[in-house]
């Protein structure tokens, strides 16, 4: 340990647990994304493939419906198997700490989570915590893991992983599609990976229900700071009425985004008895240190948060913490 945090593993220390435990379960995030769901279906159809045991737990009741065409998605529960070894390895994946698994996770002790991540704010909670905020996804770093265990890149693995990276780079468009991006991205396609039924399932095939939903969202947008700030919301009235839930606000934040002039976009979800907000920047101003200071987090051009208070309340403090961040 050097400090409080244990240092980075690396990649051959990762690989040695991974080859040393038998039983595994792969944890997403709440509201899990194609980031943390085609990482950790990625590594658990793979580790499945070594003759390990695997499960998937998420504290969400359903996967969302635009990720179920992953392998092993009808796998995923919330349920952890009563006969599960004391001694499986929870491998976390694509979260900066274990409060963003959700509240039904079993109590875990730190020599059995393996931590996988590219945020930069990790807070290195697991024995293991294989950290690299340079790759644009989690998806990328399994990778980097599955080619130094040798195992062989199978289609069904491949789109899960092409999914991260489509996922998490706006369909190749994000800042952080370099060209070691596209690079892994081809070999993910020589493997079989079926990028147009990711287009499809993600890009495209959206419900009319989001597309009304997203119409009343910008229909609501307003314009701060001289036109450098677009913030909208989403309340449970406005999902009722275009009978839309709370997966169909997925798009809604990269229109905010993308309006003229704008450096910070930001919604706010005033829905299911809490407010979860979305930030979104074009690279001006640090998104993820302004979500930071009200208890979220995640990257520099794009974080979210949970907020504990009223709507007006909320909107202030966003709008405050950008301020401070240079807004
Ligand atoms: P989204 O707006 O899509 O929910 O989240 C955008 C980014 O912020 C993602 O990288 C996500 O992991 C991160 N993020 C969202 N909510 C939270 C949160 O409550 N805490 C932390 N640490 N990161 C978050
Ligand atoms: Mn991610």
């Amino acid at each position: 340990m050097i400090g409080e945090k244990p240092v980075a593993a690396t990649t051959d220390e990762v690989v040695a647990e991974l080859r040393k435990r038998k039983a595994f379960v792969m944890v997403s995030h709440v509201k899990p994304d194609g980031d943390t769901l085609g990482a950790g279906l990625a590594l658990g159809l793979a580790l499945k493939r070594l003759g390990k045991r695997v499960h998937y737990f998420q504290a969400d009741d359903s996967v969302p419906r635009n990720l179920r065409f992953l392998a092993d998605a009808d796998l995923v529960s919330n349920v952890v198997p009563a006969d599960l070894p004391a001694d499986a390895l929870w491998v976390f994946c694509d979260m900066s700490d274990t409060a963003r698994a959700g509240e039904s996770l079993p109590p875990l002790s730190r020599e059995n989570i393996l931590d996988i991540d590219h945020h930069l704010g990790n807070s290195h909670f697991g024995a293991l915590n294989y950290v690299l905020p340079r790759e644009c996804s989690t998806g990328t770093c399994v990778m980097h893991l599955l080619r130094a265990m040798n195992v062989p890149v199978t289609p069904e693995i491949a789109t899960c992983l092409l999914t991260t990276i489509m996922t998490d780079t706006g369909g190749f468009m994000h800042s952080n599609t370099t060209p070691e991006v596209l690079l892994l991205s081809a070999e993910l396609m020589g493997s079989g990976a079926d990028k147009d039924q990711i287009t499809e399932e993600i890009f495209a095939n959206k419900r009319l229900p989001a597309l009304k939903l997203l119409g009343r969202a910008l229909n609501e947008a307003t314009l701060g700071h001289d036109g450098r700030y677009v913030w909208s919301y989403v309340d449970d009235a406005m999902l009722a009425e275009c009978h839309a839930d709370g997966e169909d606000t997925e798009e809604i934040i990269g229109h905010l985004r993308s309006i003229e002039g704008v450096d910070v976009a930001a919604l706010f979800k005033a829905y299911d008895g809490e407010i979860r907000v979305s930030l979104r920047s074009n690279g001006r101003i640090n998104v993820q240190s302004a979500a930071a200071r009200l208890g979220g987090g995640g990257h520099f051009r794009a974080s979210g948060l949970t907020f504990e208070g009223s709507l007006p309340e909320a909107i202030a403090a966003v709008d405050a913490a950008l301020v401070a961040e240079g807004l």
